[in-house]
């Protein structure tokens, strides 16, 4: 089974969809060709054994994966889940989500021999799918209970990873979250067609039966300060995320029907999950049958575009002011994007937002790409004259996340942050500038990706272990003297 046939196809079809088509697919899934045992066999037997694992060294996670594809070859999935699973919380999230092209998978030996790469996504999934089928998976049996309890901020993907290891040593671990659901950008952010929830929700199930204590609906800085959290736990781990959209100053931002990217997912992230949303349910924010435009060439507006074609929007354009090679999405996204429908508008820029009270469209203008800039890429540049208008009765905005300003929101003044607004650490001991309090995940390194999240908290929570024992240690050196 080729690379193409796994990835890109719905349960039932192999062909491409065409535009118009989408509409009649009744499970408009996200694009795995479920594996039955012979195929991850058959896939992962492919693995050369290569003895130099390039595929490894570029997993963030560093996860053993020669050895748990020899296993699935061998049959023996049991032990491949249990050794996938000592290195990765969450390995059946990674395999469907990671941008493999950018990680293990473009950096198998076979791929780099053009023989298409050994699909590891894809088994990783099949792997850890199973072992939650035959009950595999359980939850953490704790030797010896520790007093010492710790706080994280967070229930995304970096806090959860930090409080299953955490919990794992034996810590009393709470996690406090301003969303009414834990999973962070898991549950809300990430669309269903690539992410089902249910994945994310026996996850955060099985930490609960962990012992891990969940505060849902509390927010630090509105419903506690830090200071005040502090009191509380001998650890704090702050793990928020970036939720700060990146604005386009243009005339006409303020018109109605203009959104910004995790306005528009939440909503449909929502209605997935059941439940009620006004601004979904009264048509704002659902793109049936609307012409709709997403400016942004990540991998979120990636989403948008997807999701916008999956409520069967009438049309969704998305436009990007480079051209496609150099486009910061994965290459993978945008081809699922294109082969679903979606028209990309490439070199384009806003220029501004037609409308009266309602947004009606957009005028842009052509670019070109100018000479390198520091980053090393070339810059767009606008062609004079360029101007034309494009149709819209619904315009999101995907131009990326920054933090939001911690400092003021925790009303922790004193606690440092770099020049983008990211909390600074110790990068030995993760610790900010306040002691005790710890920081992972994208509100350290800037909007990232869950496999870093994960390895962050993973990090965080040796870190927190050692500097809990030491002030153990200290504790009954005082009491002894
Ligand atoms: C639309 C979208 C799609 C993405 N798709 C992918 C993908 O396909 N693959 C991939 O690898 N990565 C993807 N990412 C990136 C990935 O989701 C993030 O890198 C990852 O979730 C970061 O994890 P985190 O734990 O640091 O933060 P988050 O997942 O953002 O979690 C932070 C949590 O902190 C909570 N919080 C924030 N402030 C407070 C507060 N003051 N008090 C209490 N709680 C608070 C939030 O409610 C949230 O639950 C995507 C991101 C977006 C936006
Ligand atoms: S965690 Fe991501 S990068 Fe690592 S093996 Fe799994 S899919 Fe590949």
């Amino acid at each position: 089974m080729t690379k193409k046939m796994l990835q890109f196809v719905n349960l039932e079809q192999t062909t491409p969809y065409k535009r118009g088509e989408v509409e009649r697919k009744k499970d408009f899934h996200e694009i795995y060709k479920e594996f039955i045992s012979e195929k991850a066999q058959e896939q992962s037997s492919r693995c050369s054994q290569c003895g130099v694992p390039f595929c490894q060294v570029h997993c963030p996670l560093q996860n053993n994966i020669p050895d748990w594809l020899k296993l699935t070859a061998e049959g023996r999935l049991e032990e491949a889940y249990e050794l996938s699973q000592s290195t990765n919380n969450m390995p059946e999230i990674c395999g469907r989500i990671c941008p493999q092209d950018r990680l293990c998978e473009g950096n198998c030996v076979i791929e780099q021999s053009g023989h298409g790469t050994v699909t590891i996504g894809s088994i990783e999934k099949y792997i850890t799918d199973t072992a939650w089928e035959k009950n595999w998976v359980k939850p953490i049996k704790v030797k010896k209970e520790i007093s010492q309890s710790v706080g994280i901020i967070g229930a995304g993907p970096a806090g959860l990873a930090c409080a299953e290891e955490l919990r794992k040593f034996g810590y009393q671990v709470t996690i406090y979250d301003r969303h009414d659901r834990p999973g962070g950008l898991l549950i809300y952010g990430i669309p269903n067609f690539k992410l089902e929830k249910f994945v994310v929700e026996r996850r955060t199930k099985l930490l609960k039966k962990s012992g891990i204590k969940f505060i849902q609906n509390f927010e630090i800085g509105k419903d506690k300060s830090l200071y005040e959290l502090k009191k509380n736990h001998d650890a704090i781990l702050i793990a928020t995320g970036v939720y700060k959209p990146r604005e386009i100053d243009i005339p006409g931002n303020n018109l109605v029907n203009i959104f910004t990217a995790i306005v528009f997912l939440t909503a449909s992230n929502r209605k997935g999950l059941g439940d009620k949303v006004k601004l979904f349910d009264d048509g704002t924010l659902n793109t049936h049958n609307k012409d709709v435009i997403v400016i942004g060439g990540g991998d979120t507006a990636m989403d948008c575009v997807r999701t916008a074609i999956r409520q069967k929007a009438k049309s969704v354009k998305c436009i990007y002011r480079r051209d496609q090679e150099n486009m910061p999405g994965s290459a993978r996204e945008v081809a699922n994007a294109i082969e679903e429908g979606v028209e990309f508008i490439w070199l384009t820029n806003p220029k501004k937002f037609i409308g009266d009270k309602l947004v009606t469209g957009v005028q842009v203008n052509k670019m070109t790409l100018g000479s390198a800039d520091s980053s090393g890429r070339r810059k767009p540049e606008i062609q004079e004259n360029s101007e034309y208008n494009i149709k819209a009765d619904i315009v999101i905005k995907s131009l990326g996340f920054d933090p939001e300003n911690l400092p003021e929101l925790f009303s922790a003044k004193e606690l440092l942050v770099s020049r983008w607004g990211t909390i600074k650490i110790d990068l030995n001991t993760m610790q900010t500038n306040f002691e005790g309090v710890f920081a992972a995940g994208d509100i350290v390194r800037g909007a990232s990706l869950v496999v870093w999240a994960i390895k962050d908290g993973r990090d965080a929570a040796k870190e927190i272990q050692k500097y809990l024992k030491e002030k153990n240690n200290e504790k009954s050196k005082v009491k002894a003297a």
